[in-house]
């Protein structure tokens, strides 16, 4: 029998996941309040990370937060306005926050990725352009702190990460990327990220659900929701109104929002992130992360892409343009380019989950609602095989990827009274 299934929220997840679904002969609706792609799936910085993964909930990132309630240049920057929305997020979070469960993040994040080679074929053989662009390189100014981030990445080795081994000197890197500073002195490189164009991905994708007659349903936001004991019975939008088999809720950084609707409590608030363009330059040509300054440059063949800052302002966050401003600064003392030829500013969020995984599988109040929502920093990255996972577990019942992980059911208070 043919399922039917509605997909709430037409971004990088839900956009993916139609895909495969609609593969495995499922009758697939996306439908999205704005336009497909209008989120964080275009705007994000391109960095397609199968090493690099790690969850925001590190140690020190509370400490960090509270003293950006006062300086608005920090990358990461909490505002007073966004703290009473923040208070169950926030003890999740600072439980997260310990040296032992920020590993697990990781490990679990690599675990999730461990497909992500054969999940990316299965796009592209399905018409998403799936090129990937040069290595991922990451300098440092301080030896000693490129010594800490380096030992950081090998717990993964274990889930089948390449991870770098060895430091490499200021000037074999700026032999890759003529453009780094003199103040280079350390770093490494990491063969098993690469960036990719996220506006040519996202685009193909939607190409590739267009040919296959995916029902597309845009600036439908939901104004009704039909429920009846375990199950979503239908949605309403101005455009209509539909039935469907299972749904999936995919909303990205609105994801706490939509679930209001389903009376689901949706652990999920935006953390918003910039980016601004700079004229193409042969002296960077591949992607770049300033771990020190938090920030990052990806060259894509209009411009290259620098980005950076994490900044919670509640569910509808302000753009400031001193976040920007910084981000050019701190910029400059770590590679020379064009700074003043800036150019097409942009903000969009990233649905941040209290300890950086994805929430994803069927919430327990109901049987035919899927959630796949707090991708955060890396869900560019985690796309391929979030999707596969989530088409399996829709189509099948059950998925061949562990999603033990990552259930929608895990921030309980019983959980954040738990001492370990
Ligand atoms: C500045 C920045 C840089 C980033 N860089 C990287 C990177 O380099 N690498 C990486 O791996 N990841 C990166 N990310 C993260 C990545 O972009 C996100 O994790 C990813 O887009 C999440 O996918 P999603 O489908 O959950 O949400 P989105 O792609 O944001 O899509 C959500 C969709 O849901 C729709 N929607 C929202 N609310 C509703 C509603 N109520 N009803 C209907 N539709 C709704 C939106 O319109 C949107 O189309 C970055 C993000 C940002 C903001």
């Amino acid at each position: 029998m043919t399922k039917s299934v509605v997909i709430v929220g037409g971004g990088l997840i839900g956009l993916s996941t139609a895909l495969l679904l609609s593969e495995r002969g499922a009758e697939v609706t996306v439908i999205d309040h704005g336009q497909l792609g209008g989120g964080a799936a275009r705007g994000n910085a391109g960095f397609m990370c199968t090493t690099l993964l790690e969850p925001l909930a590190a140690p020190g990132a509370v400490k960090s937060a509270i003293t950006s309630l006062r300086d608005p240049t920090r990358a990461l920057r909490v505002h007073t306005r966004a703290l009473p929305g923040m208070i169950g997020w926030g003890l999740h979070f600072a439980r997260s926050a310990t040296q032992k469960r920020y590993v697990a993040g990781r490990i679990a994040l690599a675990k999730l990725n461990q497909r992500h080679g054969e999940a990316m074929s299965l796009l592209g053989s399905l018409g998403v352009d799936v090129r990937l662009g040069p290595e991922l390189v990451v300098p440092f100014h301080d030896p000693a702190l490129a010594e800490h981030y380096l030992r950081a990445l090998a717990p993964m080795a274990d889930y089948g990460v390449v991870v770098p081994t060895e430091l490499i000197g200021g000037d074999e890197l700026r032999r890759i990327v003529p453009a780094l500073s003199d103040h280079i002195t350390a770093g490494y490189v990491v063969t098993g990220d690469h960036s990719i164009d996220p506006r040519v991905f996202v685009d193909s994708m939607i190409a590739a659900l267009r040919s296959r007659n995916v029902t597309i349903v845009e600036n439908a936001p939901i104004t009704a929701v039909g429920r009846a004991e375990r199950r979503i019975n239908s949605i309403t939008t101005p455009k209509g109104t539909l039935t469907f088999d299972d749904v999936l809720l995919s909303a990205g950084a609105g994801s706490r929002r939509l679930g209001r609707l389903f009376g689901l409590r949706v652990p999920v608030i935006p953390g918003q992130g910039y980016n601004v363009g700079l004229p193409v330059s042969e002296a960077l040509s591949h992607p770049v992360i300033f771990e020190e300054a938090h920030a990052v440059a990806t060259p894509f063949t209009d411009r290259i892409r620098l980005g950076g800052t994490m900044e919670f302002d509640g569910d509808t966050p302000r753009f400031d343009q001193r976040r920007v401003d910084a981000i050019l600064v701190s910029m400059r003392k770590f590679v020379n380019l064009d700074f003043d030829a800036h150019f097409g500013t942009w903000s969009g969020s990233r649905p941040m989950s209290p300890d950086g995984l994805p929430l994803m599988g069927r919430p327990h109040q109901y049987d035919n609602l899927i959630l796949a929502a707090g991708h955060g920093m890396f869900g560019l990255s985690l796309t391929p095989t979030s999707a596969l996972a989530l088409c399996e577990l829709i189509i099948d019942g059950t998925s061949s990827i562990d999603l033990g992980d990552f259930s929608p059911d895990r921030f309980t208070l019983a959980k954040l009274l738990r001492a370990s």
